[in-house]
């Protein structure tokens, strides 16, 4: 029984790779995924909604089990540089990628929307997901799930939602690192849920180590973009904001259709904070889909064609994002003040 139906989701897969007609990189093992977690563990619950009160307890400073990182990346080659917003597809190919942040600062614990994975899933929907460290920490089971997972695909967006434009060296080193840190100690906890159930030869297919990076408010220096081709991480941002503007999911929805061109990258998140998320994704990703869009990784379009990079990252504009330099204490990484309670 379990057999077959992993079998008929890996045919599903394969079906829409070759429908898509973009190979997709090698991220995960439906096996694995299927082998570990029932139906009913992957779809979640309510629960895993709950977004806590910032400041209801004190900031959680602390640094993660492994704070520096085994794998070591090297250089990000030249033509992966810069601040990138799209990909230049010299065929027009009618493919995109849809990236979800998993924010979360030291203030507060964020959910997640398992309605939202849930969908990428039933439609085969390819992904890239930005996750802080500090929410792969407090989200342990998901952050595996999603590992394990061959739709999707890990980045790194610092440890706990750091301005970076506001970090040295080192502060900007400690943030990425104990970020990388975190995903290999879920990596190897994943590793030995897989040999209990005999699966341990699906792990060659799950990533060792996380290989792009997302700036939190979008906010860099010119020393950062040193810093994290340093480390290895292209920095990779988007064109189409997918929950921006005003009105109903549908409008929201609606509207980031018809930005969407070849080589874009599209900002949502997953994290639960923004209210309607869960019901813009299905009518953004049904609709597209039926305009015969295929959805890529952010990996996966980086391979498509050429990058398209500017030197400071922004929502829509250049500079529209220098107003979260203040306001958020703590260097990004606490609420605003003015949230207290
Ligand atoms: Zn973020």
């Amino acid at each position: 029984m379990k057999f077959s139906k992993t079998v008929c989701i890996w045919l599903f897969a394969m079906s829409v790779m070759v429908m898509g007609g973009t190979a997709l990189a090698e991220q995960g093992s439906s096996a694995l995924l299927h082998g570990l977690w029932s139906e009913a563990e992957l779809a979640g619950t309510p629960a895993d909604h709950l977004v806590t009160r910032p400041y209801s307890k004190p900031a959680d400073l602390s640094p993660p089990d492994r704070v520096q990182p085994l794998v070591q990346p090297g250089f990000t080659p030249q033509r992966l540089r810069g601040v990138i917003r799209r990909v230049k597809i010299a065929d027009g190919e009618k493919v995109l990628a849809l990236t979800f942040d998993l924010c979360e600062r030291a203030s507060n614990r964020t959910g997640y929307r398992t309605e939202i994975v849930n969908h990428l899933r039933r439609r085969g929907v390819a992904a890239t997901f930005f996750a802080g460290g500090k929410w792969m920490r407090s989200h342990p089971m998901q952050t595996m799930q999603l590992m394990a997972d061959p739709l999707f695909e890990f980045g790194n967006h610092s440890w706990t939602h750091a301005n970076l434009a506001l970090m040295d060296e080192e502060e900007t080193r400690e943030q990425v690192l104990w970020t990388q840190g975190q995903y290999e100690t879920l990596r190897e906890k994943l590793a030995l849920l897989a040999a209990s159930r005999g699966l341990e030869g699906q792990m060659s297919h799950v990533p060792e180590s996380m290989a792009v990076f997302r700036l939190p408010y979008g906010r860099n220096s010119a020393a950062t973009l040193d810093y994290l081709a340093r480390m290895g991480l292209p920095v990779v941002q988007w064109d189409v904001l997918g929950e921006g503007g005003a009105g109903s999911a549908r409008d929201v929805a609606l509207r980031a259709v018809k930005e969407v061109r070849p080589g874009s990258i599209v900002l949502m998140h997953a994290n639960a904070v923004p209210k309607l998320t869960h019901e813009i994704v299905p009518i953004f990703v049904d609709e597209l889909q039926r305009q015969g869009w295929s959805f890529v990784t952010v990996s996966g379009l980086l391979a498509l064609g050429e990058a398209e990079a500017v030197q400071d990252g922004y929502f829509e504009k250049p500079g529209d994002n220098t107003q979260f330099d203040t306001g958020y204490p703590g260097k990004g990484t606490l609420h605003p003040v003015y949230g207290r309670k």
